[in-house]
């Protein structure tokens, strides 16, 4: 099987840094197995991700000279590759679940989550408590008259394990480390490691490619993918760009956004500059995507998160 990668942007807002590195990287890595690349949008949020962003991240894209095999516009097995309208396939899964005893109602606010008390994991994500877990059904049809329940996975007191393709070993005790995970908001929203998954498996993806703020979500996603019975496919999680002073990049750099470097700085220049900060340009020399395939190697590639030097992009910090 030729291996298929995928960017599956959420777009919030115009591309910026930290995606156009992602998209790159998820490209050279493909197409240098001779394989193939796919677009996914996940606009789960529709509220945060309207239509016309995704437009204008397919529109970006195109002018990085990051082109997709399958996806928006060029189509593939898929009837839709917007999550946005891939609902019925997540229920069905979150029914076969269901089923099996492997999902429950949990009726907790925000701020019940977010208790003092509640244990937070490194990334800020509270690690569920599991107080739903064990409701009787009479409760949960009291509450369910009062309010609509989010969907939880219970997962097992188990650790689970995996090789990164460049970060190397990461594990986690899912009881632990993560507890029972969300499938379903209360808004009805499905929840993103149930929809990546099944997604990924639908559509064939064999290499995740993806920036480090995501390798915590990785051993609840293998353990979906477990599951449904599904081999995953091989992850690359690449270290984050940050500001010069050390902070993450976030819509206040707005620098960072094409809307102001495509002023500026030509596809070449961009992605040349990127695939410095990248570790397999020494000079920052600009060249096309395609110019890249002979030097990329993920070996090249640094582990820990790369601040951008003042002045290669950003103007400030
Ligand atoms: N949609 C996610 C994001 O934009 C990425 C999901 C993934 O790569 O697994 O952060």
């Amino acid at each position: 099987m030729s291996a298929l990668g995928r960017f599956a942007p959420s777009p919030s807002g115009r591309i910026h840094l930290g995606n156009i590195l992602c998209a790159l990287l998820v490209w050279l890595s493909a197409k240098q197995k001779d394989g193939e690349v796919l677009l996914r949008i996940e606009d789960l949020d529709t509220a945060r991700c309207p239509k016309k962003y995704a437009d204008q991240m397919c529109a970006d894209l195109h002018w990085l000279g990051l082109d997709w095999d399958i996806g928006p516009g060029v189509g593939g097995s898929e009837r839709s590759y917007y999550q946005s309208e891939r609902s019925a396939i997540y229920q069905a899964v979150l029914e076969e679940l269901k089923r099996r005893d492997l999902v429950y109602p949990c009726f907790c606010t925000r701020a019940e989550l977010h208790a003092a008390s509640a244990p937070h994991r490194e990334d800020g994500q509270v690690v569920y408590a599991g107080t739903c877990r064990t409701l009787s059904t009479s409760e949960v049809q009291e509450r369910t008259k009062l309010r609509t329940p989010a969907l939880r996975l219970k997962v097992p007191e188990e650790t689970w394990a995996f090789t990164d393709g460049h970060m190397g070993t990461y594990e986690e005790n899912l009881a632990k480390d993560c507890g029972d995970f969300l499938l379903r908001r209360s808004d009805g929203m499905f929840a993103y490691q149930l929809a990546v998954v099944v997604d990924d498996a639908a559509m064939g993806v064999t290499e995740v490619v993806r920036g480090a703020d995501l390798l915590p979500s990785t051993p609840r996603q293998l353990y979906l993918y477990h599951l449904l019975g599904r081999t995953p496919p091989k992850f690359y999680h690449f270290p984050l760009l940050l500001t010069s002073d050390g902070r993450r990049l976030s819509k206040r750099n707005a620098d960072a956004g094409l809307d102001l470097l495509a002023e500026r700085m030509t596809p070449e220049e961009i992605l040349g500059k990127l695939a410095y900060l990248a570790g397999f340009n020494p000079s920052a020399e600009p060249k096309g995507v395609r110019e890249w395939l002979a030097d990329f190697d993920w070996a090249k590639v640094p582990m820990q998160d790369i601040c951008i030097p003042a002045g290669l992009f950003l103007k400030r910090n």
